[in-house]
């Protein structure tokens, strides 16, 4: 395999890539030329903290961070002239509608448990979903003719967010560094190759795809290559000063846990009010487009975050937890955050 030109970090800024963003300045993987975090403009201000931190042992080291940005996933999201970038809520359609086609004519496919049909080729999914989501047809209920499906309309949006706001700008970078013209970066020099560094951890290895795949990258997970997890990340970032590193993820992802939500209300309320502004936005979808037919949440429950029921404990949060110190202190619900080429926060993008 020829050498790569560059080797580039995806930088997202929670444990596995901070554990290798640091591995790459003290000498456990030499040969990073640089880090690239897709900033989305609505990560939590600890998360910019830790990146402030980061990028003065990057500097030290004589790696470069560089910030790319598509825009501001917040303000984008709820601005009426700006195309939609679909964030994965949840949503609750009218009563009546059927939830795999909420009126839309496009029918899911994914985890549908039955009944469901198969997307047609060329068809594009318009809903997700999660299975056991949908009500079996009861006294309250009905199924559609068309699909089978319950009427009573659990769905979720399908998650565009990451691609648009962390994987396209991400490559952009990387077409830039390798050489591609100003101002547009479309066109690398030919045979041009980065290493794009990807810290998916072991227990993550179901994530590796071969989705968003261009010729001038070529993936590389050196945590999949080291034997490491999640855990020996933790513990590995604990012994050296930056135990505290939190998970990457917008504010008002719709994919935070229970502990996630509490984490955000009882320790940074003017986070959480901002999150709680942004549910009531989005009730109707947000940004341009027709209006959802039904109504759009960030918490699981569909109902308003303010009054949602975030201080129940849901059966994976304590299936999560463990005598582990890390997990004890921290009450890890959904240990997951928003990773550039596999959102940590749900399903791969
Ligand atoms: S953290 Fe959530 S809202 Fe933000 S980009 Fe990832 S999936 Fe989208």
């Amino acid at each position: 395999m020829t050498r790569p030109d560059l080797r580039l970090l995806s930088l997202g800024a929670g444990v596995q890539s901070t554990t290798l963003a640091l591995m790459a300045t003290d000498g456990t993987l030499p040969g990073l030329d640089g880090a690239i975090f897709a900033d989305t403009g609505w990560e939590p201000r600890k998360v910019y903290e830790h990146l402030a931190r980061l990028e003065k042992v990057l500097n030290a080291a004589g790696i470069p961070l560089y910030r790319v940005s598509a825009g501001n996933l917040r303000a984008d999201s709820i601005d009426p002239a700006h195309r939609y970038a679909s964030v994965p809520y949840f949503v609750l359609g009218p009563t009546g509608s059927c939830p795999r086609c909420q009126g839309t004519g496009h029918i899911t496919l994914e985890a549908v448990p039955d009944g469901g049909r198969e997307l047609l080729p060329g068809e594009e999914p318009m809903w997700t979903v999660p299975a056991g989501a949908i009500e079996p047809a009861g006294a309250d209920t009905a199924v559609c003719p068309a699909c089978k499906g319950s009427t009573k309309a659990l769905g979720m949006g399908r998650r565009q967010c990451t691609h648009e706001y962390k994987v396209v700008p991400i490559n952009r970078k990387n077409r830039e560094l390798l050489g591609a013209a100003a101002p547009d970066f479309r066109r690398v020099p030919k045979g041009r190759v980065v290493e794009q560094w990807i810290g998916f951890s072991t227990d993550e290895i179901g994530r590796v795809n071969d989705k968003d795949r261009v010729s001038y990258v070529r993936k590389r997970y050196p945590l999949l290559d080291l034997g490491m997890s999640r855990k020996d990340c933790q513990r590995w970032l604990t012994e050296r000063g930056w135990g505290d590193t939190a998970k990457s993820a917008c504010i008002g992802c719709p994919f935070h846990g229970n502990a996630q939500w509490r984490e955000l209300r009882d320790n940074h309320p003017d986070e959480f009010a901002d999150a709680v502004a942004f549910d009531e936005a989005i009730r109707k979808g947000g940004a341009r487009g027709l209006p959802l037919d039904g109504e759009a949440f960030l918490h699981r429950s569909r109902v308003p975050l303010a009054v949602a029921p975030i201080d129940r404990v849901t059966r994976k949060e304590w299936g999560d937890r463990s005598p582990d110190i890390f997990d004890a202190l921290a009450e890890q619900g959904d240990p997951d955050g928003c990773s550039p080429y596999g959102c940590r926060s749900g399903a791969a993008a």
